[in-house]
């Protein structure tokens, strides 16, 4: 059976591109084996936010950043999806990557989403997703990091967690669904589960 067509906002980061793979090797002088809920937080990793901050940009710069590959399965995900729905990528990531953002996506998804929606800091005005979802009419929203998941659920929107060590600690709450594969996503969306 398949669902009537559904505006479907996907996450980047760790969702459809795996930047914690690649992300490693900027701590990899720092400390030798932290655990990976630890790895996602990187700002708890550096000393000071100059030293975060520098790290930052050295791997918004990186060969690394500019070429992230596809979380498994994604790709053949958002190809399926994408016949049927309306893909929307939604990012925290901030505008000043946008150029590098498009080419790395369409590299991998060109052809399988609508837009992509930017809302880092250096936006005239900070947007949360949230705001984005409500704004573009989302159905369903797939996010890793659990306070978006959370934020977006609480306006009723159908929400998908993407099962990662970060977000093991989040409760079951109204409107979502934890999923553990992109394959599990395009089954779910398409009622097949
Ligand atoms: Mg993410």
């Amino acid at each position: 059976m398949i669902r009537k067509r559904l505006k479907i906002g996907v996450d980047i980061d760790n969702v459809i591109l795996d930047e914690i793979s690649s992300l490693k090797y900027i701590y990899d002088s720092k400390k030798e084996s932290l655990p990976i809920n630890e790895i996602y937080a990187l700002h708890n990793v550096w000393d000071s936010i100059e030293e975060y901050e520098l790290k930052l940009k050295k791997w918004h710069n990186s060969e690394k950043f500019l070429n992230l590959k596809p979380i498994q399965g994604s790709k053949a995900g958002l190809a399926k999806l994408s016949k049927n729905h309306d893909i929307y990528l939604i990012t925290a990531r901030s505008l000043f990557l946008k150029d590098r953002t498009l080419k790395n996506l369409d590299i991998h998804f060109k052809g399988y989403y609508k837009d992509v929606h930017f809302t880092g800091y250096d936006n005239d005005k900070i947007r949360s997703k949230a705001e984005v979802c409500n704004n573009l009419n989302i159905n369903i929203f797939i996010d890793d990091a659990v306070e978006n998941v959370i934020e977006v659920s609480s306006l009723g929107i159908e929400t998908l967690i993407f099962d990662a060590p970060w977000n093991q600690d989040m409760k079951k709450i109204k409107n979502t669904k934890r999923v553990y594969s992109w394959n599990e996503i395009v089954r779910y969306i398409n009622g097949e589960l």
